[in-house]
């Protein structure tokens, strides 16, 4: 579950918050009982990992292995 950040402007004290996405606009009540509060941009960890490409592994030319041509007697 994303978790996203309020401020609370009366208190200014800042809150997290566990909530699904469909409710991610919903007003967030501050720990004190107070509802002025905004929601703080929060940064989510997507992403991040860069993948490396892995080379593909050279295949055999020929691609039979054992057949007649790629074995070197069609020649
Ligand atoms: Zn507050």
């Amino acid at each position: 579950m994303p978790r996203y950040e309020f401020r609370c402007r009366t208190c200014a004290s800042t809150f997290e918050v566990d909530r699904p996405m469909a409710a991610a606009s919903d007003p967030a009540d501050c720990p004190s009982g107070h509802d002025d509060t905004v929601k703080l941009l929060t940064t989510v960890g997507l992403g991040g990992k860069a993948r490396t490409a892995q080379p593909p592994a050279m295949a055999p030319a020929g691609g039979g292995g054992g057949g007649c041509c790629g074995g070197g007697c069609c020649g």
